[in-house]
């Protein structure tokens, strides 16, 4: 029985092609005409003025806080329920992470929550460069409020937007919200590079700074001369073909992911204590993962009974992130916490919804999950 995964990436006859035609080009340095066309591809798709294609996600959001000084004695608020690399970014540059609570709806940063961060941390007279919010298994965080919330404060938004690379929110996409944002290109995620990440920004001067830092920060000299500490940041040439033909590829993706969400939602629709996370307005997202909540008091069993009946068959199911509040490296930080993203940890479950999954996976996936429902 071959195993099936949450999420492998998606290639075909058209990454091959375009990873052979540069491989034949000659470009084969981390720089050449197909790291620039994928830069422009993104910015295009994303409407944002500039893009740095980087070695990956964790790179750009290391970057952005390196170029705006975020160092030691800064506090940066970011959200709890994330994947780790977005807290570590923060503790390279020594500055400290101050993680807030989600809205328990989409489990992202809730901006009632960040208020009250930033008022204190004002009260306190801590320096907060700026904040990183987190767009949660491809939909995007309420950009609207936070934006006006880290405005009212003075302080800038790094929008790490790596799982959510084709979403929207207002109208505007993913990337394309706060000073700068992220995207992540890992072999995981909505498209890939196999390993690579992006920053967005409308900032001229941020953009070249970061292309500077990735390159490095070697001065325009015959020799090599350095006035900066540098990053060996840059993304391949060769992977930035195989992103080109992602990028082209992306709005079919998301549609297969979308159609997996239906499913689970049909899937679900009548078992009582079981909702799909983030439905409500889940047309604007790009379905990244899809999970589900479990309520054991109602369902009468619990998110992890479910994981392990689909590890026995072979399927991997996963908790959401786990908080990192709640994680050893992380436990001596600040953090502003309601319940919610603990509540999520417990209940949630990622299921697998690749674009690469074929209808027999699919029907393997819903057949075990069937099973597992008419048992209890
Ligand atoms: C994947 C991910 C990253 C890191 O991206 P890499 O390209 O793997 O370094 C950062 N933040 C979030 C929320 C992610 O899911």
């Amino acid at each position: 029985m071959t195993r099936i995964f949450l999420s492998s990436p998606d290639v075909s006859e058209l990454e091959e092609s375009y990873v052979l035609s540069a491989i034949r080009s000659g470009w084969i340095a981390p720089l050449g005409p197909d790291v620039d066309a994928f830069e422009q591809e993104v910015a295009a798709r994303t409407g944002v003025g500039h893009a740095v294609a980087l070695s990956s996600g964790t790179a750009a959001l290391h970057l952005a806080l390196v170029s705006w000084g975020v160092g030691p004695g800064d506090v940066v608020p970011t959200s709890t329920l994330t994947f780790a690399a977005t807290a570590n970014a923060i503790v390279y540059t020594g500055a400290t992470p101050y993680f807030v609570d989600c809205d328990p709806a989409t489990g992202n940063m809730s901006p009632e929550l960040l208020d009250e961060v930033l008022t204190q941390l004002r009260a306190d007279g801590a320096r907060v460069p700026c904040i990183v919010p987190v767009d949660l298994l491809g939909k995007c965080a309420d950009y609207t409020a936070i934006t006006g919330v880290a405005e009212s404060h003075g302080t800038r938004v790094l929008a790490d937007a790596a799982e959510s690379f084709g979403a929207t929110h207002a109208g505007r996409p993913a990337g394309a919200w706060g000073d700068a944002a992220v995207l992540s290109f890992n072999g995981n995620k909505i498209m890939t590079t196999s390993g690579g990440g992006m920053l967005l920004t409308e900032d001229a001067e941020l953009a070249s700074h970061v292309r500077f830092l990735a390159t490095q920060a070697r001065e325009p000299e015959i020799h090599y001369e350095h006035k900066e500490i540098g990053y060996n940041y840059r993304m391949s040439n060769l992977l930035a073909a195989l992103g080109r033909a992602q990028v082209e590829r992306l709005d079919a993706m998301i549609e297969r992911r979308r159609s997996w969400r239906e499913r689970y939602a049909s899937i679900f629709s009548d078992v009582a204590g079981v909702t799909i996370f983030g439905r409500e307005g889940d047309q604007y997202d790009n379905c990244w993962l899809s999970a589900i909540l479990v309520e054991p008091e109602t369902a009468g069993w619990t998110s992890r009974e479910l994981l392990r009946h689909l590890a026995a068959l072979e399927i991997e199911a996963r908790p959401l992130w786990k908080p990192m509040h709640l994680q050893p490296v992380h436990a001596d930080k600040p953090a502003r916490l309601a319940g919610a993203a603990e509540g999520l940890f417990d209940q949630g479950l990622s299921l697998p919804s690749g674009s690469a999954l074929n209808d027999d996976q699919f029907d393997r996936v819903a057949g075990a999950i069937n099973d597992f429902l008419v048992r209890k």
